[in-house]
């Protein structure tokens, strides 16, 4: 049994619902859907949560929205009779309306594209309707309670043979609607999947599945057929973002692959995820490699560091009261570099800079912009010798200069650093050397 999931341009007017009816109709084995609500049609076009977001907007500016809300249901009624589901969701429609007007709050009214959809959804499919509102629970943080969402969504979901399920959110302990951050259907999917004990998580979007690197770098990538959670983890935290992060959770615990499908191109195999080595990591080193750019150094000396024993406690102290996210910390016996996201500095690295040596006393304090970190990742790697031997052979041919270097001990991928501008250049050679065939 299958649970899918079916993102915004997989569910953007009545064509794309043809085509998520065909795909049903074909696999039998597809009892839930879980729906995004519409997105883009085609490049300029607005996805139906943006709508939503911007009569939030125009709602507390104290401007009219009304054009707004009608652009929103013209979505929908266009949708409705282009596949004549005879649905009449005008009582939705106004009812959301006296909700403005209450002051709702911006979660619930950003919901109500996926509410409104999985309506119109379930009843072209003839599917029942499961309000995800009474099941999916987060708390007074808006943080997911998994466990008793498992719990509730499963007991209700044994209750249908097939239903849709709107995506995205969910309530609040004060029984008020919350969302999932954006792209966050994905997780709704992966929720249900756990619940009702998937053979299978399918998410349907508008490319079949992950590529060995951005096709904006390397021409024309070859797909990834297997990749592993932590594979993705790894990449999609440098930026090859196709599924919300979020989503692997639930069903990684539960042991349920997830299937990246093109509702496009059905045809296509697609990219599997699942928590095991599948036999192509044997034969290939690398799965995929990414970069992200705009990394900032700083790069903290001082000597005989390794006895002062409560610099890194200092340190942590400085990056907490701070907020910065730390990405990586590079350390050798006098020095050590933290490596962050150029936007957790911005406009304050001189009073990070400032307090840092205040408090550990340093030799010197060196800032360094605009690095770019590569990820070559690939579990694959464990089986090989001279990996990284070909990794630098292959940047320094390159002439790229490696700056930072970072690899864990478990050995499933290798961090480097490079400058901004010798990013595309590196994961071109990277990618030159480690994907033949
Ligand atoms: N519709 C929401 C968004 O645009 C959630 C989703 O599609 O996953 O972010």
């Amino acid at each position: 049994m299958k649970v899918a999931k079916f993102g915004g341009s997989s569910v953007a007017d009545g064509i794309q619902l043809a085509k998520l009816k065909d795909i049903i109709k074909k696999d039998p084995d597809i009892k839930y859907i879980v729906v995004s609500a519409p997105g883009k049609r085609f490049d300029k076009d607005s996805k139906l949560t943006d709508l939503l977001y911007a009569c939030k907007v125009h709602i507390e500016n104290n401007l009219p929205y009304d054009q707004l809300f009608q652009a929103i249901k013209d979505r929908f009624n266009a949708i409705n009779l282009s596949l004549d589901t005879g649905l009449d969701l005008e009582d939705d429609y106004n009812y959301i309306i006296k909700k403005i007007e209450n002051g709702c709050s911006e979660d619930y009214l950003a919901s109500r594209g996926e509410y409104l959809n999985a309506k119109v959804v379930a009843e072209y499919l003839g599917y029942d309707f499961v309000d995800a509102k009474e099941f999916i629970r987060f708390d007074e943080r808006g943080e997911l309670l998994e466990e008793e969402t498992n719990k509730l969504l499963g007991e209700e979901l044994a209750k249908h043979e097939t239903a849709v399920i709107p995506g995205f959110y969910g309530t609040g302990p004060d029984g008020k609607i919350r969302t999932f951050s954006r792209g966050g259907s994905d997780v709704t999917g992966s929720l249900v999947a756990r619940a009702v004990g998937a053979d299978m998580y399918e998410n349907w979007t508008d490319v079949s599945g992950f590529l060995v690197a951005d096709p904006k770098i390397v021409d024309n990538p070859k797909p990834i057929g297997h990749i592993t959670y932590t594979e993705l983890r790894e990449l999609s935290y440098m930026g090859a973002s196709v599924l919300h992060e979020d989503a692997i959770y639930p069903v990684r615990a539960a042991g349920i692959p997830i299937t990246i499908k093109n509702t496009n191109k059905p045809e296509d195999p697609g990219t599997v995820i699942s928590a095991g080595v599948h036999e192509e990591h044997k034969e290939r080193i690398v799965t995929g490699i990414a970069g992200t750019k705009d990394f900032t150094v700083i790069a903290i000396k001082k000597t005989r560091l390794k006895s002062d024993r409560g610099f890194l406690r200092k340190l942590a102290g400085i990056l907490e009261n701070f907020d910065i996210v730390l990405e990586h910390m590079p350390s050798s016996v006098d020095t050590v570099s933290l490596i962050v996201a150029r936007d957790e500095v911005d406009g304050r690295i001189d009073k990070v800079v400032e307090e840092l040596e205040r408090q550990l006393q340093p030799d010197s304090i060196e800032v360094h912009e605009s690095l770019a970190l590569i990820t070559t990742v690939g579990e694959g790697m464990v089986y090989r010798k001279g990996v990284s031997a070909l990794l630098f052979k292959s940047l320094a041919e390159a002439d790229v200069n490696i700056r930072i270097i970072d690899q864990g001990s478990s050995e499933y991928n290798i961090i480097v650093g490079v400058d901004n501008e010798d990013m595309d250049k590196a994961i071109r050679a990277l990618y030159d050397a480690f994907i033949t065939e």
